[in-house]
Order: structure tokens, then sequence, then C-alpha cells
């Protein structure tokens, strides 16, 4: 089990010829690892206890993907272009997510296009979406409504739907009047529970929001509303108020509008079911995946397409008009499939949901009633901790105490990785830290990293 050192070692230097994320910061040099457990170039071992950000499901070194990459590497068909070719392995991974009791065909999800990351799957579900109506003879539809502290992507697409706003501030040459956003479903921070708003009524206002937000863009201009069914990193973790889902479906129906959620970071079982929009009543027409699609194991995300647009695509002019080298890599959908293959083989999503119903108690029960801690919210192995500077008001620290940051270098170096978020976005955000472990995390390594946790809180 992780232990703290008595002095901390600094972190590794990286080579200058590498453009890190950062070129402040110094990364920490992994040289192994094994399950859970992180081993760093200084010796230190370290619980990945946020799997990244949500992405090791079924944490590292899995012998059984190692097998099933080295198989298909063996064949020889490493790689093929997509456009002239297929492979077994890229068509059993889409029967394995579309088909069977589990599958999104039960929905009419009924096609599955797999590209490198989460931002190619929201550019590709955007253009997917746009491609609908121009084929369907509605051109004038060029808009997308988004939600405000929201976090899609990194590629241009992805990025004018977020409204991650530092993140783009020196990037608004990209931008334009096609791009719009609205109060995202962040109950503890934009409800207006000062003056007594229960979450119903702020469910309902959203809604409402929404439907003038389109009618005043003009109905027949608007292509899709877009939104996390679950929000991972912009707000930690929050799930959207019971019925607003619902009524988010019934007004972009109302409007013909498409619904594309977004599920790249709460999706393919981090919440306890398959897919996060199970939980909320209602079916998207397109829907994106990625980092717990393949667990880490390959660069991998796809989108699932309704069949409602499938069917308006094949009868139209062209094919979709969109494309990567790397589409559906054999290597990559191999490493997919044996991930996918063991979190259903080994139970491991309903084992997601049962350690979600016994971590939340044990969260409260921990964090509660500290000082700092305002909200406690997600739900499966997805959990998201708010820290406040003022719980009677829900005032954030200000920025520069970088509260999040600190509390997430606090925990590793106490031998706990967990994934931060800081800073403030429309002057609303507290910071909060994620806890995203594997899907096969045992209890007893989970009240461990809760208690380490509480140790870097206290
Ligand atoms: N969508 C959501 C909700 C995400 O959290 C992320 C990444 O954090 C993305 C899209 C983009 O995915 P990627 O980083 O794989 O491009």
């Amino acid at each position: 089990v992780a232990s703290a050192p008595d002095a901390v070692p600094e972190p590794a230097q990286i080579s200058p010829a590498l453009l890190h994320r950062s070129l402040h910061q110094q990364p920490y040099k992994v040289t192994s690892a094994k399950g859970l457990y992180l081993t760093l170039s200084d010796g230190r071992v370290v619980m990945d206890a946020c799997g990244g950000a949500a992405v090791a499901c079924l944490g590292h070194g899995n012998e059984e993907v190692l097998a099933a990459v080295t198989a298909q590497m063996s064949t020889g068909v490493s790689y093929l272009h997509s456009l002239t070719y297929t492979t077994d392995v890229a068509e059993d991974l889409a029967h394995h997510i579309i088909d069977g009791p589990h599958g999104a065909g039960r929905y009419g999800l009924e096609r599955a296009y797999f590209v490198n990351s989460g931002s190619e799957a929201m550019d590709a579900a955007l253009k997917l979406a746009r491609q609908y109506f121009f084929e369907k003879g509605e051109p004038r539809r060029t808009r997308f409504v988004s939600r405000k502290q929201s976090y899609h992507g990194t590629t241009v697409g992805a990025m004018n739907v977020s409204s991650n706003l530092p993140r783009k501030v020196p990037y608004a040459n990209f931008q334009s009047e096609n791009f719009s956003w609205v109060t995202p479903a962040y109950a503890y921070q934009y409800s207006n529970w000062e003056a007594g708003e229960t979450e119903a009524e702020f469910a309902e206002r959203l809604v409402e929001e929404l439907d003038l937000h389109i009618r005043t863009l003009g109905p027949g201009s608007v292509i899709a509303f877009i939104a996390e069914p679950l929000v991972g990193a912009t707000s930690g973790c929050t799930p959207a108020p019971k019925g607003y889902f619902r009524g988010v479906r019934d007004v972009c129906d109302k409007h013909g509008v498409l619904l594309i959620l977004d599920e790249v970071m709460c999706g393919m079982g981090r919440t306890g079911t398959l897919f996060a929009f199970e939980q909320e009543d209602i079916v998207p027409d397109i829907m994106t995946m990625g980092k717990g699609l393949g667990g880490g194991y390959s660069p991998v995300a796809g989108v699932l397409v309704h069949k409602k647009i499938v069917d308006v695509l094949r009868k139209g002019t062209s094919s979709f008009n969109h494309g990567h080298t790397y589409q559906a890599h054999p290597v990559g959908c191999a490493a997919t499939l044996a991930v996918q293959r063991i979190l259903r083989r080994e139970g491991l999503v309903e084992n997601v949901a049962r350690l979600g119903r016994w971590l939340y108690p044990f969260l409260l029960e921990t964090f509660g009633s500290a000082k700092y801690v305002g909200d406690i919210r997600g739900r499966g192995l997805f959990w998201g901790i708010e820290f406040v500077g003022d719980k009677v008001t829900r005032a954030p620290f200000p920025p520069a105490v970088g509260f999040g940051v600190r509390y997430q270098a606090t925990c590793f170096e106490l031998g706990v990785a967990v994934y931060p978020g800081s800073g403030t976005v429309d002057g609303k955000k507290g910071d909060h830290a994620i806890l995203s472990p594997p899907y096969n995390v045992s209890e007893v390594e989970l009240r461990r990293i809760v208690e380490v946790m509480k140790k870097a809180y206290d």
C-alpha cells in the first residue's frame, strides 16, 4: 500500500526535446504500473485513484489486454486504411457495443464510429449532426447550443462548443455566432438555493431557458444541443437534477434539434450503467465515448449514431464527409474489445454501481462536516468533492489560493493520485477533486484512498 516518504524528492526532469503540456511544471515520470499502482522513477509508489482523467477503468498492466494486442499485431494486420479495408476486430468491437442485451442498439443507436480521442469524437458528432440536416434539405441549421462551464475537447470544433473560458482565450479567432451556451445543470453553484429554489424548480427553469434560447436564435437555425449527462472535469462529477434531461429531450424534439450527449468521461460504466444516459430516461441522437472505452490501453474514442441519422445519410448524396487515417485502428480495436469483454464478463459495471452505493456514505461520513467541503456528488465510481472558501455562501476560494491544485499535490505526496479542478469559471466554480478509480478496485483499497484524501485535507 502506498505510503508517504519522509522527504518528497523533486519530480524527474524531462527532456527539453519534449513539448510537454505545461512548460512551467515538471510532470512526474512513471516507469511501471500494475493494477491500481504507479511506480515513479524515484521509486515511490502511488495509488492511481483517478485513472488519469477517469480513463484506466481496468487499472494498469492487464495481461489479457496485452495478449489481445500481441495477438492482433502477430496477424501482421496492425494498420489498414479504413476507407478501403475493414477487419474482424473492428467489426467485433462495433457488434459488442451495439448488439445484445447490453448493447446501444436497444436504444436505436445502431452504428459505432471509432476515432482516436474524445475531441475527435466530438468533432465527428458535430459534423454528423450538421450533415444530417444538410442531407435533409435544411442547410439553414448552423448553430450549436451547449452549456456554460463545459469541456468537450481541445480540437477546434470541440473547443468551440466548450465553454471552458480560460483555455479559449488565445483562440477567439476560431469562434463564431454559431456557438452559444446556456446555464449548466450544476445545482450547487447555479440554483437559486438562497431563495429556496428546489432541484425540481431549478431543472424546470433550465429547461425553459433552453426553450427560450432556441426560440430566440430562431427555430430552424439550431442543429443540436450538447451536454455531458454527468459533468466531469469542469465541475467535478455533477449529475443533473432529476427531470432535467427529460425536459431537455422534449425541448429538442419540439424544435427538431438533435441531442448530442458527451459521455467521453462519464460513459462506459463509470457511473454504474454502461451508458450514463440510461439513468436519465432519455435516448440521445448521437453519443460520444472515450476514456473508459479503451481503458487507456489504446488511444480510442467513438461515436454512437441513432438510426434516424444513419437512414438520412444512407439516402443522401454523399457518405459521411469525414475520416481519420487511424480510424478503427486494428490494434486499438483489439485492446478496446479486450477491455470491454473483461468489463462484461467480470460484471465490473455492476461492481461500479455496488461500490458507489458504499462509497457515497463513506465520503459523507469522512468529509461531510469538513469546514471547506461544500458538496460531495457523483455516481458509481465517479465522485467530486467541491471545496469552497465559505460553506454558508458557497463562495469559492479566490483563484490565487489554488486550493484544488495544492490539494492534489498533497494527496500525491501522501501516495494517492486524484484528478484536480481549480480556477474560477464565470465566477461560480469552487475547487474540486475527482475520485475515479478502476472498476475492479477493492473496498479495502477505496477505504485507504479516502483516508489518505482526508489526511491530505487535514
Ligand atoms: N469530452 C469530455 C467530457 C471530456 O472530459 C474530454 C476530455 O477530458 C473530452 C471530451 C476530450 O477528450 P480527449 O482529451 O480524449 O480529446
